[in-house]
């Protein structure tokens, strides 16, 4: 996962701290040289590594953490706010266009991304009530366009391109071509996606840059894969002064990378992070929030994010029946069923466990999750007469029997379900009465 043996390593450093007491001004240097040599080794630029570690250093030297109660979290908490800082501290949103439509370009790489961002980004964007048009001003790579229409049909938009057979097309009057169809049409947002190379060239940079200047984008988003470690710094200044853009998606952070682009980017370029990319899927996207990326990283748990991915999942109507079954206390297998469905609509359930805090130290669990079992547990479900659904009690030792074997499970999987959906059910009571369930490992902090 994301930042994985780095999250590891600081986690361990600072729980190392945990059995002292006082902290001596050697425990602060021991720990800060483990932090930087963890920096280091996760590929984050040196200059970010010293200014991190210097930070961290005076703080935790300092009376904020000698006159604490608990000297050892509150150098978490140091950790954590230096973490937020580099990592862009507050949070920035798209910044739309008075008048619309407003336009995004897309800058990167070959392989960054885009393609697949500019899929995800209208997604995003539709399900909040826009109309973007893609247009598709990779011409470079052979497929790009036919990419981005298969991306746009999957997002349920509509795809700008030059017409097929007129010999390699001009990406510059493409892109100025969709904008102007895009104020005909009344699109609101269009998102321009441009050609990249493997490496960084000269012409390369001249065409994004005459894209630019063509269609004077609001934003122009710099499209950096998270794995690709210290080339990160080069490729970064590279568009910077090729292209310049106004904000920064990181995608792939899915991936075993060490993630130091990620960390490094904000304090290379002082752009923010709007977007990360998780996966291949077109929802494995989310807006990047440096706070909740911090906490992530020092496994305090994303709660935050967990509870956005629920929601999209849920639609509001189904969501709001729920709540109103719940409260009457009338939770029954069929929400449950309901709920479950919603779950694997949701996508990547092993990724949305791993949001949960204390998640790395329950990585073995979540790994072996199989989602196989939630296909059994609706199967289970499906297998009862709507009588039992609502009415869990009536499911005596017969009733049972038929259904393993109508579901082709064991009894015991069903006893398992029906025991499950009960400590559901009595969360979910807590819940609808405005408690908070408890959650493993989230102890005060
Ligand atoms: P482009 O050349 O910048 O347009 O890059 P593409 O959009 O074609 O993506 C290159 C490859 O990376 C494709 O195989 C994508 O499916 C994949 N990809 C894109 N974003 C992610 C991500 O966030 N995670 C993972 N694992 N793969 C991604």
């Amino acid at each position: 996962a994301t930042f994985g043996s780095l999250s590891t390593r600081l986690t361990e450093t600072l729980a190392k701290l945990r059995t002292k007491g006082k902290l001596s001004a050697a425990d602060v240097d021991g720990t800060v040289r483990e932090i930087r040599r963890a920096l280091l080794d996760a590929d984050v630029a040196l200059d970010v590594v010293k200014s991190f570690t210097a930070a961290v250093r005076e703080r935790a030297l300092g009376a904020e953490v000698s006159e604490a109660l608990n000297p050892a979290q509150q150098v978490v908490k140091i950790v954590n706010d230096e973490l937020i800082a580099i990592l862009g501290g507050d949070s920035r949103r798209l910044e739309l266009a008075k008048t619309p439509p407003t336009v995004i370009m897309l800058a990167g790489l070959q392989g960054a991304g885009k393609t697949t961002l500019a899929g995800k980004l209208a997604k995003h964007l539709r399900a909040q009530g826009h109309q973007p048009l893609l247009v598709a001003s990779d011409l470079q790579r052979p497929n790009a366009v036919t990419q981005l229409q298969v991306v746009g049909s999957q997002a349920g938009v509509q795809v700008f391109a030059p017409e097929p057979g007129n010999g390699i097309g001009d990406p510059v009057k493409v892109a100025r071509d969709g904008v102007a169809e895009a104020k005909r049409r009344q699109y609101d947002i269009v998102i321009v996606d441009t050609a990249g190379r493997l490496g960084v060239d000269a012409e390369m940079m001249k065409q994004a840059a005459n894209i630019r200047k063509a269609v004077q984008p609001d934003e122009v988003l710099f499209v950096i894969d998270a794995m690709i470690g210290q080339d990160a710094v080069a490729t970064a200044k590279a568009f910077q002064e090729g292209v310049d853009f106004t904000g920064v998606v990181l995608t792939k952070l899915d991936g075993d990378a060490r993630g130091g682009a990620a960390l490094s980017i904000r304090g290379l370029t002082g752009k923010p992070i709007l977007f990360a990319s998780t996966g291949e899927a077109l929802d494995d996207f989310e807006p990047f929030h440096p706070d909740r990326m911090a906490s992530r990283i020092l496994d305090l748990g994303d709660i935050l994010t967990l509870i956005e991915q629920a929601q999209k999942a849920f639609d509001e109507e189904e969501a709001h029946r729920l709540a109103e079954a719940i409260a009457t206390d009338g939770f029954t297998l069929e929400d449950f069923l309901k709920q479950m469905q919603q779950l694997r609509k949701a996508g990547n359930f092993k990724q949305m466990l791993g949001m949960l805090p204390g998640a790395k130290g329950m990585r073995e669990a979540i790994d072996s999750f199989d989602e196989k079992e939630l296909v059994r547990t609706e199967a289970i479900i499906q297998s009862m007469t709507p009588q039992e659904r609502k009415q869990s009690k009536i499911l005596n030792g017969s009733r049972r029997l038929r259904i393993a074997k109508g579901a082709g499970v064991t009894v015991t999987d069903v006893n398992q379900l029906i025991a499950r959906f009960d400590q559901a059910a009595k969360m979910m009571k807590t819940v609808a009465k405005g408690g908070m369930p408890n959650m493993p490992g989230m102890g005060p902090m």
